[in-house]
């Protein structure tokens, strides 16, 4: 039991890779958490995970994308358990290699729709009940692909830096009413989504692993400790932040 006992919390995504650890990670440290993904087995097994740990979590389908479900997703978390105080939008989608040229729209809307307004529409239904719970943390899932470019990436990389400058905005507007709004900054990190990279491209291995002056991938549970920390009191001055959980990519 730890920083965020007695909170609930919310986890987008819940059956990926970052998400998993940190929704266990919540749990571990005290939260009751409902695991929310488009994917229903990937995200049961989530919560199946928390219960057999002893925490106390519940599924909830939702696609971020769809306005009614994200709606629904928050007005069940607060009706089951009567208060909502952290939150965590990190389900995402990396698209393909591209130019910008070759990038079709279709790509391009869907990456912006998965990765930026699906964190805020998770924003808009989760603050006003955190309102209600006298106030709570949100922490919104970029990547170091929102603070530098990266060729290759187009779409990608505009998603995450728009969810920074939302982030950024949102934090500011809320500043005074007990809600902090942060955003964490992965580099290449250990999961599903990397390993579906890498099994179509492996020669990218030694690349991913180099970009970091640690010269190494991040473990997913590198990244929630990071969001354990913005969610929890500890970072109780920290707010419209960008946290880069990169080895040093951004650095450099
Ligand atoms: P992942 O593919 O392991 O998990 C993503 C999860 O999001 C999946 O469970 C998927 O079902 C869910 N999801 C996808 N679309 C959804 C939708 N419309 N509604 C609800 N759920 C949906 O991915 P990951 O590697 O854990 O990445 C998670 C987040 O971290 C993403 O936002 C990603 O952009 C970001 N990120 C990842 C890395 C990395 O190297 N893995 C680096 C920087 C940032």
């Amino acid at each position: 039991m730890g920083g965020l006992a007695g909170k609930v919390g919310v986890v987008t995504g819940g059956g990926g890779g970052i998400e998993r650890a940190t929704a266990l990670a919540f749990a571990r440290e005290g939260a009751t958490v409902a695991v929310v993904d488009v994917a229903v087995p990937a995200g049961e097994a989530t919560v199946q995970m928390i219960r057999s740990a002893g925490g106390e979590a519940i599924f909830i389908q939702a696609d971020v994308t769809r306005s009614e479900e994200v709606k629904a997703m928050a007005d069940r978390t607060f009706e089951t358990f009567g208060r909502l105080n952290c939150a965590f939008n990190n389900a995402g989608i990396n698209g393909e290699i591209i130019s910008v040229s070759r990038c079709t729209e279709e790509s391009w809307d869907r990456i912006i729709d998965i990765n930026l307004k699906g964190v805020f529409l998770c924003m808009k239904y989760e603050i006003p009940r955190m309102l209600k719970s006298g106030g709570g943390s949100i922490v919104n899932t970029a990547s170091v692909m929102g603070l530098v470019g990266e060729p290759g990436h187009p779409a990608y990389a505009a998603s995450k830096h728009g969810v920074v400058g939302l982030t950024k905005s949102a934090a500011i507007f809320y500043a005074q009413a007990g809600i902090r709004i942060n955003a964490v900054c992965p580099g290449a990190v250990h999961t599903p989504m990397v390993e579906t990279v890498l099994a179509e491209h492996p020669e990218l291995k030694q690349t991913m692993d180099s970009l970091a002056p640690m010269t190494r991938m991040a473990e997913a549970e590198e990244v929630a400790r990071a969001v354990i920390f913005l969610c929890s009191d500890e970072a109780s001055y920290i707010t419209g932040h960008p946290l880069a959980v990169d080895g040093g990519w951004v650095a450099r």
